[in-house]
Formats: structure tokens, sequence, C-alpha cells
């Protein structure tokens, strides 16, 4: 068997300028739009929620690639770039003629892809003048990688996190702490929405739709703050468009090219992220890939949602976004991928879905498990629940390849560890796992909820 290999890239190659996708589509994401006027949501809107930098970004369909500030490339390369693997073992184990390399994001004390936005973001809320910034936080990733981010700028940094999490994941915690956050499990009795929350579904462990409304109430009505998001924003995607530039830089090196590239779809951005570049040789007809999207079996909002304009978080104090959802108010079940419970899908994922330039397919959490096991008994890694839902997609992708006899190049993203998710690996262990998988009744009623929108 040949040598495994990595690929990382020398100083010159890595990237400083972030891609922004929508630059390429001709037909743009739809519009973030004002709850109150149902207008499309200008800069002024935004303001006094987001950082203005970050509004800016966030209202770019055009510019093609935007500068990353000088301070955030000197962060990216204590930890970047990451790691493009060859998993020789992975495909040797299956037997499988396929090729499979997988882009790395977990090297990194957060442990997850995360860090790359929240330093950016973090950048710009100092550029500012800001004191401080709030957040949600479901499984633990956003808030920890925010924590760090803030942490090196010198900024406060209040994280909201889902309940279910915060019990499930004290040591989680406990990094944020060390890093300076202060965290409050959501929905707590410290913002007026949390409070209501708490009343209409008294001893719910919450959903990062609750958690997204608390930190927004915290931001607007706290001096110097402003709040920040860790996926499903336009911003956020570019942001993570670093790990897809500089898997092609690498690939382009390697003299291959990927025929299928697979992710896992919480909110987006990492799939996103790293499909990015390659979508837009896509849309500018340079060169055609595969794109997939891999989300839960308990929260299908691609597989099974609706494209539609929607609230953002379960308060609905936040902007409306067209995108592929299960309704603001569908609470997903407590599964172990917390980063994936999240209703709604990125509004750039949700048209291109929507254009068919991308699939998506959903798995169930007992099935990947076990990609996560096999995984880690092959490759080393231990991957995050996340993570192991592309790995559990490209496992089958190789698997058919085998059974078809075909060659072909599967990418696909490792967004992180899975250390502080045990708990999981343990009820994997000892075959209590379940599968929730909500009844298309249990999602009729949050879709019958959704606004009347378009
Ligand atoms: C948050 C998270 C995800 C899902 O979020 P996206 O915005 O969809 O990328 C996936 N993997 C890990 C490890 C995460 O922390």
């Amino acid at each position: 068997m040949e040598v495994p290999y990595k690929t990382y890239l020398n100083e010159n190659e890595v990237p400083t300028s972030w891609y922004n996708v929508r630059a390429d589509m001709k037909k743009k994401p739809a519009p973030l739009l004002n709850a109150s006027t149902g207008k499309p949501c200008t800069a002024a809107d935004l303001e006094p929620v987001f950082c203005s930098d970050l509004v800016k970004q966030e209202l770019d369909d055009t510019t093609a690639f935007i500068p990353m500030p000088r301070p955030v490339v000197d962060f990216y390369r204590m930890f970047r770039p990451s790691p493009l693997i060859r998993a020789y073992f992975l495909e040797k184990a299956l037997g499988t003629p396929a090729k499979i390399f997988y882009k790395f994001e977990g090297n990194n004390t957060s442990g997850s892809h995360k860090l790359n936005s929240a330093i950016a973001q973090a950048y710009y809320a100092k550029a500012q003048g800001l004191k401080g910034v709030t957040t949600e936080t479901g499984a633990g990733q956003w808030g920890t990688a925010l924590s760090m981010a803030c942490a090196f700028f010198g900024l406060d940094c209040r994280v909201f996190m889902v309940k279910c999490s915060y019990e499930q994941k004290p040591f989680r915690r406990e990094v944020m702490r060390t890093y300076g956050a202060d965290v409050t499990p959501s929905p707590s009795m410290t913002t007026q929405i949390g409070q209501k929350i708490n009343q209409e579904h008294p001893g719910t462990t919450g959903s990062l739709g609750c958690a997204i409304s608390e930190a927004v109430e915290a931001a607007v009505t706290t001096p110097g703050y402003r709040y920040v998001l860790g996926s499903v924003l336009n911003q956020v995607l570019l942001h993570q468009s670093i790990i897809g530039l500089e898997a092609s830089i690498a690939f382009k090196k390697l003299g291959v090219k990927p025929d299928v590239i697979i992710g896992c779809a919480g909110g987006g951005s990492n799939l996103g992220g790293l499909i990015s570049p390659f979508m837009g040789e896509k849309l500018r007809g340079e060169a055609d890939y595969r794109f997939v999207a891999v989300e839960p079996a308990s929260c299908p909002s691609l597989t099974r949602g609706r494209y539609a304009y929607d609230y953002c978080d379960t308060g609905r104090i936040c902007p409306l976004a067209k995108m592929y959802t299960l309704g603001a108010d569908y609470i997903p079940s407590a599964s172990h991928a917390g980063g994936l419970r999240y209703h709604g899908m990125s509004p750039i994922l949700s048209e291109l879905y929507d254009q068919k330039l991308m699939e998506a397919v959903s798995v169930r959490q007992t099935d990947v498990f076990s990609a996560a096991q096999y995984f880690a008994r092959t490759e080393g890694i231990l991957p995050a629940p996340e993570s192991s839902h592309a790995i559990r997609a490209a496992i089958d992708e190789a698997i058919k390849c085998r059974e078809a006899g075909k060659s072909e190049t599967i990418l696909f993203g490792l967004t992180g560890t899975g250390y502080f998710d045990m708990t999981a690996y343990q009820s994997f262990n000892d075959h209590t796992m379940g599968d929730f998988i909500p009844t298309d009744e249990d999602l009729e009623k949050a879709f019958a909820k959704l606004p009347e929108i378009g």
C-alpha cells in the first residue's frame, strides 16, 4: 500500500481573499426581509444587530473576492492551512476503487471549522470599537470558537447555550469560560423572550432557534454589543470559503479533480464554504461536480422542509430568510449532533439546492455513529457526530463505487473532532441510542405556522 499523504500548502499558496459564490449565481439567494415592513433588509435595518462591516458582506451579492484583513490572516496561520488527507486506510477497509479525500478542520483547540468565521467576526467587532458580542451555541463548538476569537482580540463574549447541551457537555462550557466567555443555559430567565419560551414550553431542553432570540435581545439591549452568528448567514459562508479555496489549490497541486463533494449540513456553513469555489467553476461552466448535503433524519430541512420565508429564531425578532425550513416552531429531538439541530438552512445553499445544482440526503443517527466508529478505527481520528454525517454519506458513495466497479474521487469535509461527544459515543456503544424521525404530521404542525409571504 502507498503511504498515506497529507497536503499542506506553502505560505505563498495560502488564500488571502475569501470567495463569495453569490457573485457567480445568476439567480441570487432571496434577500432577508425586515419582519415589520416585509421589505428587503437594508444596511440600516441590520446595523443595530450586526457589526457594520459584516452587514456589508451580508448584503454583497456581486464582489467575488473579498480580501481577508491582515490580523485574520495572521490568526489563520496558527492552524491553517488545514490538511487535505487521502483516506487510504478507509479505502482499503472498504475495498473500494474510489479515491477518498477529506479536508480536516478539527486541528485547532475549538475542534471545528467554526473558528474560521469566529475570528473574522471578532476582528470586525473589535475594529468597530465594540465592547463585546453575544451569540448562541448548540453543541458548543461555535461558542468555543467565538470565545477563543474574543479572547484573542480582547472582546467580551456572552454565550447562550442550548440547555440540553449545557447539561450534556459541562466540559464544553468550561472551555468557553476558560477563554473568558460568560455562558448561560437557554432558554434562560435573563431575557424577556427566554422567560416567555419557558412559560410556553415548561421543561423545554431548548433549541438553537430559542437561543438565537435570547442572544439577539441581549445584544440590542446592551450598549456597545452586537450579535454574531456561527452559521446560516451569507457572511459565514463567505468566511468558510477558505476551506474550499485551500482544498481547490491542494487538488490542483496533486493534479486530481474531485467528482463528488460531500458535507454535513446544519445551517450550511462548512458545506457552503467547502463547495463554494467548486460551485463557482460549475456556475461559470468551467467544470462539473456533484455536491451532496447530508443532514440528520431527525432534522431534515432540505429533504423534507419547505422553501419559504421563515423566521430565523423562535422568538421571531430576527429578519425573515427564504430558506428550506422545518418552521421556526419545530423543536428537533435532543439528538447527539447538536450542531445540526437548526430548523432552517443557509439561503445560499437553499437557492443552489432549489436550482438542482446540489443534492441532499438524510441519514439516521445510529448509521452515522457506525460510520464514525468505522472511521475512528480505520483513519484514527475520532470524528464529531456532525462530521460523521458526511463520513456516512462518503462511505455509502464509496460502497456504490465498489458495487458498480467505478473509480471516482470523493471529497468530504471532516468538520471536527468528537472529544466532547463521548456521552453520545457511550450511548452508541451501549446500544441505547435511538433514531428519532419526525412524522409528516409533526412537520405539518410547524409548517402551518410559517409566515405568509411571497
Ligand atoms: C456546527 C458544526 C457543524 C454544522 O454547522 P454548519 O454551519 O452546517 O457547518 C458541523 N460540524 C461541526 C463539527 C460543527 O461544529
